[in-house]
């Protein structure tokens, strides 16, 4: 029965044209090592999406398409909609297309291909959903390593539980595709929604290899922006710590007022509070604007949800 699996792994590119001749064969002798394993079909194939690459990485995968008929098969963007926007694209083509299964993973190939094979395993076992977690992060940058860790840790706080480390390195099945579909959010969060919507999931360990070609195309401020985009899709927690914020600082205020008026006339004592009174303004001053800028995020959000704009545009496909 496994093995009439087809399996589809979604490749996201953006400005790797070095990298994609090498991908695609490493990619193809997974395949024809897991279909002469009788593990899956061998109507299973690789699609490459193009977000958007500025060099020949395009050129590259059309090469690969021609070369490679039925097995490798591209998705240009018209321009840069981003890594998760590309992979969202990916599992809904290959959906389309047709398969049972899908693994997303980077070009780079960072994330240990070899593992695909325990992917199948298990999605034999009957999990729908195999999330890939990264045994450490020796290979990240500091920056990359501590907004992980906070992006983590907030999440956590804020009541969404992602497991540490995972990455979009996974494999989900065919009726979580389906799911998939069903979500029409601009700025849907994979990784949350993975985890928001039940079935039977599991994990697997993997080794983080260093970039070979090319350099990441993260910084801090997409980081950051994935990280607030994560946080605001799933938790309106920061919306009410707002609240309690207010009551707290409410409380305070009121009390001040209570001793400043207490001060005066019981002990008369008219105080010279210059230094206070500024302290106290921009304490409060800086507080609002903090809560303002809280919701202006999910303002933001949900301006951009409203407009109902396609999330990604597509130039071309080649089957
Ligand atoms: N990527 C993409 N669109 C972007 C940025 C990145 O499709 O706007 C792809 C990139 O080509 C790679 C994957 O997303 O296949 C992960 O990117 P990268 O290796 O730069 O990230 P890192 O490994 O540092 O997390
Ligand atoms: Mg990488």
């Amino acid at each position: 029965m496994a093995k009439n699996t087809i399996l589809a792994i979604v490749v996201p590119c953006f400005n790797e044209k070095d990298l994609i001749n090498s991908t695609t064969q490493r990619l193809l002798e997974v395949l024809s090592d897991l279909e002469k394993k009788e593990k899956i079909s061998d109507k299973s194939y690789l699609y490459f999406v193009d977000d958007g690459s500025i060099d020949n990485t395009w050129y590259e995968i059309a090469k690969n398409v021609a070369r490679h008929p039925n097995k490798v098969k591209g998705l240009k963007f018209s321009s840069n909609f981003g890594n998760q926007k590309a992979l969202l694209a990916g599992m809904l083509q290959v959906r389309k297309i047709g398969c049972d299964a899908v693994v997303t993973i980077d070009a780079d190939l960072q994330q240990d291909e070899n593992k695909i094979e325990e992917f199948i395993d298990k999605y034999d076992e009957g999990y729908k959903i195999v999330f890939g977690v990264r045994n450490d992060r020796k290979t990240d940058t500091f920056t990359k390593k501590f907004t992980a860790l906070a992006f983590y840790k907030v999440m956590a706080i804020l009541g969404v539980n992602i497991p540490k480390n995972h990455s979009d390195y996974r494999l989900v099945s065919r009726e979580v595709l389906n799911i998939l579909d069903e979500y029409k959010e601009t700025d849907l969060f994979l990784r949350g929604f993975f985890h928001a919507i039940g079935f039977r999931k599991t994990k697997v360990m993997f080794d983080v290899k260093p970039r070979k070609v090319g350099k990441t195309k993260y910084n801090f401020i997409t980081l950051l922006g994935l990280a607030v985009n994560g946080i605001t899709s799933y938790s309106i927690v920061p919306l009410k710590l707002i609240c309690v914020l207010g009551i707290i600082s409410t409380i305070f205020g009121f009390s001040m007022g209570i001793w400043t008026v207490i001060a005066k006339f019981v002990w008369n004592d008219s105080p010279n509070g210059w230094a206070t009174a500024i302290i106290i303004s921009s304490f409060f001053g800086g507080i609002q604007l903090f809560c303002i800028g809280i919701v202006a995020e999910y303002l933001g959000q949900i301006f951009r949800e409203v407009k109902r704009r396609p999330r990604y545009l597509i130039e071309e496909e080649l089957l």
